[in-house]
């Protein structure tokens, strides 16, 4: 099975189609995956919609069709992102999506809102590395920003683009998620690494490399992405990156049991749609 843990609703949301984008992904072998509402700020696509409007549309597209899993775009500096978690949660949203553009995650009123959507028991989708949106934005999304989310308890959280150029940076900070266990067996924060590129091409080998060799134990936290539109999803680049990772993976001894996890058991776990039990393996200094 192969999930595609990060598609976006961009252009085009008013005439989506859920039975064409389960065929153009099926062409790259890919059954299911994370739809992203669309935007809430107009600078990606030159408007936006209402937080309702794009809460029901990300909701019914992802209800047209099985193993589409959606997610709901939230500005968590939003006077009434509170309510909007409410009612994202009320009407079967599988997670949240929040992009730091203005603001940092250790913002207090973005980490209220954020600590809402633990106790919701909801994953939240962190774009993380350089971010095209034409703003001077991109230093909020660091990974070191989000060390922050250690106090959140109960959070599941997912760093995207494995936060290209800064990957090692987010390697570590994995690496650091993982000991704190050590210090706090009660920790109950838990990161994912999304492998959405991100990475150009030129980079990849090197970026799996140390992502899976470095020494820590990351095969249950890797999760696999496009960044496809859901419109127009291009089911060519799609097959082109599968086949680039496995290529990678041939190479560096990544095996089928952990491939399976990161083509679709771990997005699984990180919406708690699995039972799988995870017992982690803690880094701790030799
Ligand atoms: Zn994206």
């Amino acid at each position: 099975m192969l999930y595609d843990g990060h598609i976006h609703i961009m252009s085009g949301a008013d005439e989506l189609d859920v039975s064409n984008l389960k065929m153009r992904m099926l062409k790259s072998g890919i059954e299911g995956g994370s739809i992203i509402s669309y935007p809430p700020v107009a600078s990606y696509t030159g408007k936006t919609f209402s937080w309702e409007e794009r809460l029901a549309q990300v909701i019914k597209f992802a209800e047209g069709g099985d193993n589409l899993f959606p997610m709901f775009w939230i500005n968590p500096l939003d006077y009434t992102a509170q309510f909007q978690v409410d009612a994202a949660c009320e009407q079967g949203i599988a997670g949240f999506k929040i992009i730091c553009d203005d603001f940092v995650v250790s913002d207090e009123h973005a980490l209220s809102v954020i600590r809402y959507i633990a106790s919701k028991k909801k994953p939240i989708l962190f774009h993380s590395g350089i971010l095209w949106d034409g703003k001077v934005s991109s230093k909020n999304s660091r990974p070191i920003e989000f060390e922050r989310l250690l106090e959140v308890e109960g959070l599941k959280f997912a760093l995207a683009h494995v936060s290209w150029p800064w990957c090692d940076e987010c390697i570590a900070m994995y690496g650091k998620f993982l000991n704190a266990y050590t210090h706090s067996p009660e920790l109950s924060v838990e990161m994912f690494i999304d492998i959405t590129p991100g990475t150009p091409p030129i980079y990849r080998e090197e970026v799996l490399k140390k992502l899976f060799l470095t020494g820590y134990d990351i095969e249950n936290n890797v999760i696999f992405g496009t960044d496809c539109f859901a419109k127009e999803y291009n089911s060519e680049w799609a097959a082109e990156w599968i086949e680039r990772d496995n290529g990678i993976y041939d190479k560096i001894g990544i095996g089928g049991e952990v491939r399976g996890k990161i083509y679709s058991e771990n997005l699984l776990r990180f919406y708690g749609k699995s039972d799988k039990e995870i017992k982690m393996r803690l880094p701790v200094p030799s």
